[in-house]
């Protein structure tokens, strides 16, 4: 095959000048690219292809560079065409002799596409830089949303302990409420079903409690309930629940004990209160004790030791009646 028709179909432009710029051959890919025939091209200056600031460009770089180092590689720059358009081209020369002349060779490819590609790349490239930021920043946000989100939880949880124990405790002596209490005796026999671990019950009241506010007045009568309760506090163990019962009756449910154990318990409250300095006036309690046994329900328990507490009452006071002596003795 003709090299010369290869080098006209080739897949780039080519051009040859001389040292002076005139142009000595050039092949059909070029001549199409720049919409030119061949004969309005040969002899022609190869700047007569270019605007203004390319011609200045040109002559300011690819003329030197190449006499300089006999060659240019990717030299970016714009052709113009026959209907004065700009070309995007991408040029590599090289300068060699032939028959002793010099003749600068010039390979051309077109940069349309790639520059197609670039602006796709860079508006991907920024579009990705845009995301990155917005998820940062979303990031952010939802970072500082569940650290208030954290925040508000701690507090609900604060809140909702407080009021647990608002709900929970009596407001004059500061002890557990009968509806703790309630929920707690409910418990302790789920476990007693469940895990046979024994407990026993007390109610404890305050003996001729009313002469104490009818002589002293009630505010006095006040203070002994607190006192009381603070004393009754400090002798329980921490498994123990002391709660106001309602008026001038406590209760409390002592853990793991049995009927002689929760009697120990129960008989050092009763010393302790008759022991206490109480000023001008003296204090005694009276209590009943129940234990649990199988089959028990709450009320059953709370039953058998009001009836030991109403036998401590009628048999003198200030003493500790067990419900199973109540039994025993029937
Ligand atoms: P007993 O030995 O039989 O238990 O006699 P008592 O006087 O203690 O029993 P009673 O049930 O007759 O009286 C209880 C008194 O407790 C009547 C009530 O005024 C008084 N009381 C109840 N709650 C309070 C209270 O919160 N503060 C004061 N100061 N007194 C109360
Ligand atoms: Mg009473
Ligand atoms: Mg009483």
């Amino acid at each position: 095959m003709d090299m010369q028709m290869q080098l006209d179909t080739a897949p780039c432009g080519f051009v040859s000048i001389s040292d002076a710029g005139l142009i000595q051959a050039v092949n059909q890919t070029l001549l199409n690219m720049l919409g030119y025939e061949r004969h309005e091209l040969l002899g022609q200056h190869i700047e007569s292809t270019m605007s203004v600031t390319n011609k200045l460009f040109f002559h300011t770089y690819f003329y030197p560079y190449i006499r300089l180092n006999g060659h240019v590689n990717e030299m970016y720059f714009s052709f113009r065409t026959s209907s004065r358009q700009e070309l995007p081209v991408l040029l590599n020369g090289v300068r060699q002799e032939r028959g002793g002349e010099p003749f600068i060779d010039c390979a051309i490819v077109m940069m349309r596409k790639r520059i197609e590609y670039e602006k796709d790349i860079l508006q991907t490239k920024t579009k990705l830089e845009q995301l990155y930021k917005e998820t940062q920043e979303a990031n952010t946000k939802l970072e500082r949303l569940n650290e208030e989100y954290v925040q508000k939880q701690q507090e609900l949880i604060k809140v909702n302990e407080e009021l647990e124990i608002k709900a929970t405790t009596d407001p004059l002596t500061g002890l557990r409420n009968r509806r703790y209490f309630q929920e707690q005796l409910i418990e302790h026999l789920n476990m007693f079903r469940t895990h046979d671990s024994p407990f026993s019950l007390l109610i404890m009241d305050i003996d001729h409690f009313k002469r104490i506010n009818d002589t002293f007045g009630h505010p006095v009568g006040d203070l002994v309930l607190t006192s009381l309760a603070r004393l009754l506090q400090s002798l329980a163990r921490k498994e123990d629940i002391i709660a106001r019962f309602g008026g001038e009756e406590f209760v409390a449910i002592v853990a793991e004990a049995g009927e002689g154990e929760a009697m120990g318990i129960a008989e050092s409250f009763r010393r302790a209160a008759a022991a206490a300095d109480w000023g001008e006036h003296s204090i005694t309690i009276s209590i009943g004790v129940s234990t649990a046994m199988e089959g028990d329900t709450e009320e059953a328990m709370l039953d058998r030791a009001d009836t030991a507490l109403y036998a401590s009452k009628s048999s003198g006071r200030n003493r500790v009646t067990h419900s199973a002596k109540l039994a025993e003795n029937e």
